[in-house]
């Protein structure tokens, strides 16, 4: 049930702001999914395809892309990329970091016309 809500939320960002640009209809949207933000790719699309039905979104390619969850590390200074699986600081191994991206997921842009 978590990816419909995050399907509802994405559709109260792009119909309106499509419909501001004077568009209508949106052709694609480009979405940012963090590796850290839970959201399953194929299961917005799927939640996509029963909401969007006789709304501007209809038809709507979604082009989603992955992003890889960064720290930053208090204990060493380190800042950047933690491998998926591996929450833990790469340089010290220190776990008291705290995530500075890749934990959200975000309509990054859209294409409308
Ligand atoms: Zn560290």
């Amino acid at each position: 049930m978590h990816e419909l809500s995050i399907v509802e939320g994405m559709m109260r960002t792009v119909i309106p702001a499509a419909r501001k640009a004077g568009a209508k209809r949106i052709v694609s949207i480009r979405l940012k999914i963090g590796d850290m933000s839970g959201v399953i790719p194929s299961c917005v699309e799927e939640y996509f395809s029963l909401v969007s039905p006789g709304t501007m979104a209809e038809g709507a390619k979604l082009v989603m892309e992955p992003v890889p969850v960064t720290i930053s590390c208090p204990a060493c200074g380190y800042a950047g990329p933690v491998k998926r699986g591996q929450w833990k600081c790469p340089q010290c191994a220190g776990t008291a970091y705290s995530v500075t991206g890749g934990n959200d997921f975000f309509v990054d842009s859209l294409e409308a016309e």
